[in-house]
């Protein structure tokens, strides 16, 4: 069992590939070249269970096997339940469809006018640059798409992306996507970077990647350069659990800080993994500690052979209510359910208003102690008094 309570972050080193020299391991196209992807290159290195061995040829069909060496080390090879192998780890339970689960759960086709664009909200899009990502999360939302197993053959139109938005004035935030926008080149971040900021309507640019994470070394003072001359650019990374905080994403987190991107996290609620307040609660601290804001916890979509990952709705609400009040509350999440079929992130609280009757809300504090707040009823105004 990982010590989720120990404050200093987890070093695993380079582990099974102790042989390489630093330079290369450093190196995040080393680590791209050297990622996991076959079958045959998992069992050198782990005995696999027989869901998984029949998981990793399903893949091919669905989203492919691909994990970081970094990543890997991250995985504790002798438990059949370590959080980071469910995560990235082929099962042939994502095989079996659900009633209700589907290949494009919050309806994302319907609302593109043009590869790529997504336009749900009114004044934000989410601009899909690529359909590639460092590492394969078992539960992605665009499997559909992303690393081309169901042959969705994604051609990232980003020139077409970016008419879209020089002519629609109405989109003051873009929010950069894929697969996973920092496997391009610095050299093309760099310009769409600033092809998105010469126009003028454009107020916020954001980025949703879990490249931090999977592949830290990519994080070079190059690209935070970047990051700072187009700035403010606003990061979301992406971590499930306590053990994904380790001191080489830290350093990264740094790298981005200090180049003035401020960063946020979203965690998905994934069953077995982070469905416990007390590992959720480790997870917040840590980020907080990195400077990661945590922003959303997602309820897991229904993406096709999601079963095995949903964890009730109810489990997420008590991780809320385990941490409202209970800790710094920059850390507690906003947990939503993105509406099925396209309803956008829905909100789903615990519930401290009891009433509202005649502007008399009663409440409930964290502790679950009862409170009365007189909202807007008027007390007759009291004489002046002169203070002495
Ligand atoms: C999540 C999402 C956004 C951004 O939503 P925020 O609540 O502003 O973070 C924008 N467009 C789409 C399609 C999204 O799924």
């Amino acid at each position: 069992m990982f010590p989720i309570d120990q404050r200093k972050n987890w070093y695993s080193g380079q582990g099974r590939w102790s042989d390489v020299p630093a330079e290369q391991w450093n190196d995040w196209t080393w680590q791209l070249r050297n990622r996991i992807t076959t079958l045959v290159q998992l069992e050198e290195l782990m005995t696999l269970t027989p869901d998984e061995k029949a998981g990793c040829l399903f893949a091919a069909h669905k989203l492919a096997l691909a994990i970081t060496p970094y990543f890997f080390n991250l995985i504790d090879t002798k438990d059949p339940h370590c959080p980071i192998r469910k995560q990235v780890i082929p099962n042939i339970k994502e095989s079996v469809v659900a009633p209700g689960e589907s290949g494009d759960p919050v309806g994302e086709e319907g609302t593109m006018p043009v590869p790529g664009i997504v336009h749900r909200y009114p004044d934000r899009v989410l601009f899909l640059v690529t359909d590639r990502c460092a590492s394969y999360c078992r539960y992605c939302t665009r499997s559909r798409m992303v690393s081309n197993a169901q042959s969705y053959d994604f051609h990232p139109e980003l020139e077409q992306g970016i008419k879209y938005i020089e002519t629609h004035p109405e989109i003051r935030d873009v929010l950069i996507s894929g697969g996973d926008p920092l496997l391009l080149s610095d050299a093309k971040i760099d310009a769409l970077l600033g092809r998105l900021r010469a126009i003028p309507h454009v107020e916020f640019i954001r980025m949703g990647s879990r490249i931090p994470v999977f592949l830290p070394q990519r994080i070079t003072p190059a690209l935070a350069e970047i990051f700072r001359k187009h700035g403010p650019i606003w990061m979301s990374i992406h971590t499930n659990h306590p053990k994904e905080i380790t001191q080489e994403l830290a350093a990264a987190c740094e790298r981005l800080s200090f180049a003035g991107v401020p960063l946020g996290n979203q965690s998905v609620l994934l069953s077995g993994i982070n469905d416990d307040p007390e590992v959720m609660k480790s997870l917040v601290h840590r980020l907080l500690m990195m400077r990661v804001r945590p922003y959303y916890l997602y309820a897991c979509d229904l993406i096709e052979g999601s079963t095995h990952f949903r964890a009730p709705i109810q489990k997420g609400i008590e991780i809320i209510k385990a941490l409202r009040g209970h800790t710094t509350g920059y850390g507690v999440p906003q947990l939503v359910i993105d509406g099925p079929g396209g309803g956008g992130k829905i909100p789903v609280n615990p519930e401290y208003v009891q009433s509202i009757h005649d502007g008399i809300v009663e409440l409930r504090n964290f502790e679950d102690r009862p409170y009365v707040y007189p909202s807007g009823v008027r007390l007759p105004d009291p004489a002046p008094r002169l203070l002495d």
